[in-house]
């Protein structure tokens, strides 16, 4: 036998098995959205090399390390897209769709980093994310969030939690970095290895190193909310407001501050402790000057991604309840004689019955055998059409799931005992 050939590390199928939990979030997320004025936007997985070395930053980990990038038989640098931030942006400027416009948009797939895979953590793996351009005020960073919120409400997540924080203006963070460079190089001996690197090339990030040994010399360290502008103040003081009159609860974490460059003032997560280590499973943010830095008119940005595989494992873990995909009825045909007629009643009870799912047995066998098949696909009910049906015009139909005594009825009265069963609302909980 030939040697099999494996996937690539840290890249999954996702099975038929877990496919309900992903349809489910990816409906509920689309529905709402639309309902938001969000509009979708399907964008290219490659992009040259640059795009993104531009945007997310030379001196961040997705650059430095977690890129898949290869040089294309032209000999031009090209990436697997890492996020989805910059490609939007890319095609908003390429397309004018930015220039003296607001825009919503959304986009889901697949991005990839080079990470060590890990429970959470994948080479590729999938987000939805949303982005708005040519607003600037809390009003959009609040709606924004609050939409998250519903997301969450609509997929029955309620352990997860909100952190905020602002990062400023980019000369704020300038000035602040400045500090922080000052104070970090003090207690240089103390840094690790990373955050020694960091040091000078990106050293705000050391403030989100998960490196106990680091914890009190952060938690000493200046802090950005000491060194804010006065508008960028202002402006998360009114988006604290927006949420909270939106009942929104949420914690400021000071130590918030993402890992790609382009940040300015909101950004958030929405952190759970039920995953483990890795509990974000949304992060977002106001990215203000990213557009000019790529070539576009100066114009403001806001947007998040949020973790589908995160999520999923979620939704999982919290017992969720999604949407059946069982058959409702599985028909058995029995006998040379009922091999069209039964094809042709599947068809026509398909007609008449949109919500309903059937599964024909195809592919022969005896009537045991088909029985068993019918069990096995956790259909309600199994039609059986045998040589005395055909002769008949009757079928029969057997309860599976239930006590009750299989049935015998003219076919066109079994069209009239499904339409009494309400098909779509029927509901399981996905076994463990
Ligand atoms: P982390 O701190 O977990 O590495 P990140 O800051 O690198 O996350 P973002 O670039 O903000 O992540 O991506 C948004 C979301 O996408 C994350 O909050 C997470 O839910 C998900 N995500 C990021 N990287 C991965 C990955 N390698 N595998 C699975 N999900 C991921
Ligand atoms: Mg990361």
């Amino acid at each position: 036998m030939a040697k099999t050939i494996q996937a690539v590390r840290g890249m999954n199928d996702l099975l038929p098995e877990q496919i309900h939990f992903w349809q489910f979030l990816e409906r509920e997320v689309r529905t709402i959205l639309t309902r938001y004025g969000y509009e979708e936007i399907r964008l290219p997985i490659v992009e040259k090399t640059e795009l993104f070395a531009r945007s997310i930053g030379e001196v961040t980990d997705i650059v430095e390390k977690e890129m898949y990038t290869f040089t294309d038989r032209n000999g031009e640098s090209l990436t697997l897209r890492p996020e989805g931030t910059a490609g939007c942006v890319r095609a908003g400027i390429e397309n004018g769709l930015l220039y003296n416009q607001t825009q919503r948009l959304w986009y889901q797939g697949a991005m990839f980093r080079h990470e060590r895979p890990q429970k959470g953590r994948y080479r590729q793996f999938h987000q939805i994310g949303a982005e708005v351009f040519g607003l600037a005020g809390p009003d959009i960073d609040a709606e924004m969030i609050v939409m998250t919120a519903r997301f969450w409400q609509a997929l029955g997540l309620e352990q997860v939690h909100l952190q905020l924080n602002s990062l400023g203006s980019n000369a704020a963070r300038a000035q602040y970095r400045e500090q922080l460079v000052n104070y970090l190089s003090d207690h240089y001996d103390q840094l690790d290895e990373d955050s020694q690197r960091r040091l000078n090339s990106n050293p705000l990030r050391i403030l989100d190193s998960k490196n106990p040994a680091l914890q009190s010399l952060i938690a000493q360290a200046p802090q950005l909310a000491d060194h804010l502008d006065a508008e960028s103040r202002d402006h998360f003081a009114q988006l604290q407001d927006y949420l909270t009159a939106a009942g929104l609860v949420f914690t400021v974490n000071p130590r918030l501050v993402r890992g790609l460059d382009y940040y300015n003032r909101t950004v958030f997560e929405w952190v759970t402790d039920q995953l483990g280590a890795q509990g974000t499973v949304c992060a977002g943010g106001r990215y203000d000057g990213l557009v000019a830095h790529l070539g576009g008119q100066n114009t403001p940005g806001v947007g998040f991604a949020m973790g589908i595989e995160r999520l999923v494992e979620l939704l999982r873990v919290s017992q969720n309840t999604v949407a059946d995909t069982r058959p409702h009825i599985y028909l058995i045909r029995a006998g040379d004689s009922a091999q069209l007629p039964g094809f042709l009643l599947a068809e026509e009870l398909r007609r008449q019955l949109p919500e309903l799912r059937l599964l024909l047995h195809c592919g022969g066998g005896n009537f045991k055998s088909q029985f068993k098949k019918a069990d096995k696909s956790g259909a309600k009910w199994a039609l059986i059409l045998g040589e005395q049906e055909v002769q008949e015009n009757t079928v029969t139909l057997k309860f599976l799931r239930e006590e009750k005594p299989q049935l015998t009825l003219p076919q066109h009265d079994l069209i009239q005992v499904l339409k009494q069963d309400d098909l779509a609302t029927n509901d399981f909980t996905q076994p463990s």
